[in-house]
């Protein structure tokens, strides 16, 4: 089917970089396709680094994204373990280099480079036993940790952070949290959410420190005993994991004189960067919000279902049809048995509708913006997420004083806008 004439380079084998891939094959193009990938591993799922994997729940074969064969049967070029380091781009296509010295022309070509964790600026962040958590090779070190760890410390109340406590806390570790904003998961759910979440990790034994820290981290022979704490308190710790965040991956996008911003490359709503030929998707972009009720301007989106969705699109606009990436974003997190799935963006929201009550971990938050709908946070409350999820993207919204009744269907309060 391809022919070795330069088809389509990906660079990036993640969740962006392999859904363009497959897409690209289910349009029809019959051209070569090459995904470069720096990571020794073939496409896996990341989601899982922080929970069931992470507490063993799963054999290391079935965390792969695609069986071994998949990629030669769709004449798909998988390189492993060798990023891109220079791409030279011509009039039409281009030449790519890797660090190993390989050396692949391209005539079309998409970024899907992803996000690195940020890393914690403090005296001791480089001893023995302070992790970040990004790749299956670093889950694959803090799973070997957390089974010989008794006091874990997470820096960042954010998704990571969360996801990580409660694993620790299953594997039965003492947890503290520490969060410099006064809120959890502060940037992503309403302050309703947030509080919920805090109890509920107390709940289950996790030690949660708002508004405060990290000064530094102190050890013994190389490797870390504690962290002291911006108000003076001293945690002792086996394992520090840091999850503070994640900054997109743009050097090359910067390097080819690509409009880069420090939330990502930017892209239109066809995933087009600014040279109007290459496309990029997933946790490197910042693009147009994609969802007609949200906030205008660009928006970074970090999810599995943007990265797929985006490149759904990247892939389309490759091959010359310019569909708009404009779907409804959803996201979740479980955080041990508890799991939170969120459609919409609650950002902005001038009106909260609490459904059902928090003491018993199944409620919903609804979202509204000028007395419409625009997002439901659910814990526990798959069938709210599900009814709002295709409410919107039908272009509906509720009354939100029947909304809060939890004994009344959401599916049966949907209208037309
Ligand atoms: P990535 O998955 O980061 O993939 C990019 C790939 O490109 C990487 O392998 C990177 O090494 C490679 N790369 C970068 N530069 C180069 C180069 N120059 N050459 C070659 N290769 C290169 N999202 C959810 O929606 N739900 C969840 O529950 C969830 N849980 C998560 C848990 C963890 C622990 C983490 C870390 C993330 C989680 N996410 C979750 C976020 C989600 O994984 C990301 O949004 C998604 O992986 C983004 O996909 P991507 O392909 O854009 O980037
Ligand atoms: P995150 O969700 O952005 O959360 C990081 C949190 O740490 C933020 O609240 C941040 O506050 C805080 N913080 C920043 N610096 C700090 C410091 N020095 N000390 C203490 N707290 C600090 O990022 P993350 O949890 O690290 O996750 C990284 C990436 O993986 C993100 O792309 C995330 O979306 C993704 N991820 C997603 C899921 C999911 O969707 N279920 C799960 C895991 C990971 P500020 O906001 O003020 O910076």
């Amino acid at each position: 089917m391809a022919s070795a004439a330069a088809g389509t380079l990906v660079v990036g084998a993640g969740a962006a970089g392999l859904c363009l891939a497959t897409r690209l094959r289910e349009l029809g193009d019959d051209q070569a396709i090459t995904i470069v990938g720096d990571e020794p591993e073939p496409p896996y799922e990341r989601p899982l680094l922080s929970k069931t994997y992470l507490r063993g729940e799963h054999d290391r074969s079935s965390i792969f994204l695609r069986e071994a064969g998949w990629f030669q049967q769709q004449q798909i070029d998988l390189v492993t373990g060798d990023g891109v380091v220079e791409i030279a781009r011509e009039a039409s296509g281009g030449t790519a280099l890797t660090a190993s010295g390989r050396s692949i022309p391209f005539a079309r070509l998409a970024l899907a480079t992803g996000a690195a964790p940020r890393r914690l600026m403090v005296e001791g962040a480089d001893l023995d036993g302070v992790v970040l958590l990004r790749t299956l090779t670093e889950s694959d070190d803090l799973a070997r940790r957390l089974r010989q760890a008794g006091d874990v410390v997470v820096v960042g109340g954010g998704f990571i952070g969360l996801e990580v406590a409660a694993s620790a806390r299953a594997l039965g570790c003492r947890v503290t949290v520490v969060e410099l904003t006064g809120h959890l998961l502060g940037r992503a759910v309403t302050p309703e959410l947030s509080h919920f979440f805090r109890q509920a990790h107390e709940r289950r034994g996790t030690t949660v420190v708002l508004g405060t820290g990290v000064s530094r981290l102190t050890g013994h022979d190389g490797t870390v005993t504690a962290a002291v704490l911006t108000n003076g308190t001293r945690l002792p710790a086996d394992v520090v994991v840091v999850g503070i965040g994640a900054t997109p991956r743009t050097v090359l996008a910067g390097g080819l004189g690509l409009d880069v911003e420090p939330r990502g490359i930017v892209v239109d709503r066809h995933a087009l960067t600014s040279d109007r030929a290459t496309v990029a998707a997933g946790d490197c972009t910042v693009s147009p919000n994609p969802f007609s009720r949200g906030l205008v301007g660009l928006t970074r989106l970090e999810s599995v279902a943007h990265a797929d969705d985006q490149s759904r699109t990247a892939a389309a606009t490759l091959l010359g049809h310019l569909a708009a990436y404009d779907t409804v974003p959803w996201f979740w997190s479980d955080q041990g048995e508890l799991r939170l799935q969120i459609a919409g963006l609650p950002m902005g929201a001038d009106l909260s509708v609490l459904r059902g009550d928090p003491a018993s971990e199944k409620f919903s938050v609804l979202s509204f913006r000028d007395g419409l709908l625009i997002a439901a946070e659910c814990v526990g409350a798959s069938p709210d997420y599900v009814a709002v999820k295709r409410g919107l993207e039908k272009g509906m919204t509720v009354d939100p004083d029947a909304a809060a009744d939890p004994s009344v269907p959401l599916k049966r309060l949907l209208t037309p806008l």
